[in-house]
């Protein structure tokens, strides 16, 4: 049954910035596949919980701030203490800052930076040790068409960058760690309705430009992502490594 190629039992997946947004959505869909699913942000919210405990999904939160230097090493040996093991890992928690290129600090460079990019990366170094011992496993990064296009109308250089950067180390990952049967990807969503892309939505300005220039003129749901995770976290894409999954209404086409 190709279905059975989507299930994720017995496997234990963390996701960073479960508690909300495409996070969610994504710890829910592995869950809903079988996988014991941790999640990890730096505040817990009763809502995300409600949301696993309705689903009747099993699910562990652990308190991170991913900006701090010791957070990716931490997190993840406290997932191997609990669990014994790591199958899967979402690189999601991301932020957004947007402002013009000239008037950017160097501060406001770093809180992108830290959180979109050394954070990922140190999360990939972490797991790879033990994935090696297990043998398996599957790292997913959530990138964004941002990496791929400029889009407009508002000024975000950082974020552009540091989405860039999350595809090149996708890349460079899988390429290294293949042989070893772990499997490195990342998704490239587009406007997704979260609370990340919530002011955009509601500006006047902003808002008709991101629909007239995807051509499915509309935003995406987060599941619309969580559906492209779960098959990139399966053995669904036991042969896909190294991927940028595009998932924005066409935006990129054009
Ligand atoms: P949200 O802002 O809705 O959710 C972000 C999640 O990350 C929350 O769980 C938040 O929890 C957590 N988080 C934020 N900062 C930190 C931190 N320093 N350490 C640990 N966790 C943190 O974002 P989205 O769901 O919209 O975005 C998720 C990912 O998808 C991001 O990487 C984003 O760049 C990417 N993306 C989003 C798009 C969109 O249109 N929404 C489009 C393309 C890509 P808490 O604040 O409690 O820490």
């Amino acid at each position: 049954m190709i279905l059975e190629r989507f299930r994720l039992d017995g496997k234990v997946a963390l996701i960073t910035g479960g508690t909300r947004g495409i996070g969610l959505a994504i710890a829910k869909a592995l869950g809903e596949a079988g996988a014991r699913v941790v999640i990890s942000a730096r505040t817990s919210v009763q809502d995300a919980s409600d949301a696993f405990s309705d689903a009747g999904i099993e699910f562990e939160f652990i308190a991170a701030d991913m900006r701090v230097e010791t957070s990716a090493n931490m997190l993840i040996q406290q997932v191997l203490e609990r669990n014994g093991r790591l199958d899967i890992l979402v690189n999601n928690a991301g932020v957004a800052i947007h402002g013009d290129s000239a008037d950017f600090d160097d501060d406001t460079w770093r809180k992108v930076m830290s959180l979109n990019v050394d954070a990922v990366f140190r999360a990939c170094r972490a797991a790879i040790a033990p994935m090696r011992a297990q043998k398996s496993g599957v790292i997913l990064n959530i990138g964004s068409m941002s990496g791929i296009a400029s889009n407009i109308p508002q000024n975000q250089v950082a974020y552009n960058a540091s989405k860039a950067a999350v595809h090149m180390m996708t890349k460079s990952l899988a390429s290294e760690l293949a042989a070893e049967n772990i499997r490195v990807n990342a998704l490239a969503p587009g406007y997704i309705d979260t609370e990340m892309s919530r002011g955009g939505i509601e500006n006047p300005e902003w808002f008709p430009v991101w629909r007239d220039m995807t051509p499915m003129g509309r935003v995406g749901e987060p599941d619309e992502v969580a559906a492209a995770a779960l098959f990139l976290c399966s053995p669904a894409s036991s042969y896909v490594t190294g991927e940028v999954l595009v998932i924005d209404g066409g935006y990129t086409t054009r």
